[in-house]
Formats: structure tokens, C-alpha cells, sequence
């Protein structure tokens, strides 16, 4: 394998920068190494040094969408830690881990090095739950949305006939009164609806 021609290191003195890889080489069965001489493309410092990388690992995936599922793999660094509920892309789409097998055990989370096969589901669109506040009542809608779409707190919101400003948003571990959430992080959204007020 050839060596790098430029490789992000600590230097002592600039923190993490790139550094011109003057002579080294790569060698390594389980792990690639590399060894060499690299000067630091800020200071200019030029020192030897050996880097250990762990080979990545594929990692079996089945991804469920709707009724069906595929079956893929997914690189990993063989230390990374997986979890349940994590998000990761794949093939340029977002999937969550529903589920890790080690062995013949499932568990919450384990080394990505461990896992035997990972179970996740597409997350392309998500439902929001926005709760909204009707005079005498409380209506939930559901409202489809790109993972990555974002509400902010005064956004209003078309309902179809209606429409609603939200005046607050859950997410894990709190509410927000002001700013936004991404949809895949919102866990319900509360609002009013919109008095419409007809111009002429
Ligand atoms: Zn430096």
C-alpha cells in the first residue's frame, strides 16, 4: 500500500494539523500502520512517527422499510460504539438502528467490531406530532417531514383548511419556547391556530 502524501497530526505546538508525509511507508494485517518522517505544514517541525489504524469492519445491515427489508453492510471502525436509536447514513439515506445482534444476544449497544448483524429502518420522512390548541379543544395532527427539516418556535404551519403557529416544541430532555428542532428530533410540537382575518 502506498503511503499518504499528507496526514492530519497533533503537533506540539499548532494542535491538529495537516503534515506533509516526506518518506514512510504502510504495512499491517489487522491494522494499517504507518511509518515515516511528516513535517508539520505550519511550524515546519519534521519528526518520525507511527500510526496504528484499526481496519475498518462490515458490519451486516437489515434495513426495513414499510414491509420490506434489504440486506447490506455498513463500514465501521471496529472500536466504534453502536447504539440503538443511533442515525447513520446509508447510501446517501438515513437509517436508525432498531436493534444490534452480538452473537446470539440482542443488546442495547456494543463495539462495532462485536456485532454480528444490525436491524434498522429507513428514516426518509418522519412524522411530527403537533398538538393544536382550538379554543375549547386540543386536535393532534401528524405532519410529514424530511428528517433534517427544521420547525421554529412562530413558524406557522399549514394544516390543510387551517392553519397554526407553534408556540413550543419537546424535544428529548426538554421543551423549547424559542428556536428550532430538526423533525427527527422533535418529540411533539404545540400550537394555536391562526385566526385568519379575510382582507379586502
Ligand atoms: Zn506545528
Amino acid at each position: 500500500m502506498a503511503a499518504p502524501s499528507a496526514l492530519v497530526l497533533t503537533c506540539e505546538e499548532c494542535g491538529e494539523v495537516p503534515h506533509r508525509v516526506l518518506s514512510g511507508r504502510v504495512a499491517g494485517t489487522d491494522a494499517v500502520v504507518f511509518q515515516g518522517t511528516v513535517k508539520c505544514s505550519q511550524c515546519g517541525r519534521v519528526r518520525t512517527v507511527t500510526i496504528r489504524e484499526d481496519r475498518p469492519v462490515d458490519v451486516s445491515v437489515i434495513v426495513s422499510e414499510d414491509a420490506r427489508s434489504e440486506r447490506g453492510s455498513i463500514e465501521f471502525d471496529p472500536k466504534e460504539l453502536v447504539s440503538v436509536g443511533d442515525r447513520i447514513d446509508y447510501e446517501g439515506r438515513r437509517i436508525e438502528i432498531t436493534a444490534i445482534e452480538v452473537g446470539e444476544r440482542r443488546v442495547p449497544a456494543s463495539k462495532a467490531g462485536n456485532v454480528r448483524t444490525l436491524w434498522a429502518k429507513r428514516m426518509d420522512r418522519v412524522r411530527v406530532k403537533f398538538s393544536v390548541n382550538k379554543g375549547n379543544r386540543t386536535v393532534s395532527h401528524e405532519l410529514d417531514a424530511a428528517p433534517d427539516e427544521e420547525f421554529e418556535v412562530g413558524d406557522i404551519v399549514d394544516l390543510g383548511r387551517e392553519r397554526a403557529v407553534i408556540h413550543s416544541i419537546r424535544i428529548e430532555g426538554g421543551s423549547l419556547r424559542r428556536g428550532s428542532a430538526r423533525a427527527e428530533d422533535i418529540v411533539r410540537m404545540y400550537g394555536k391556530l391562526v385566526r385568519e382575518r379575510t382582507s379586502y
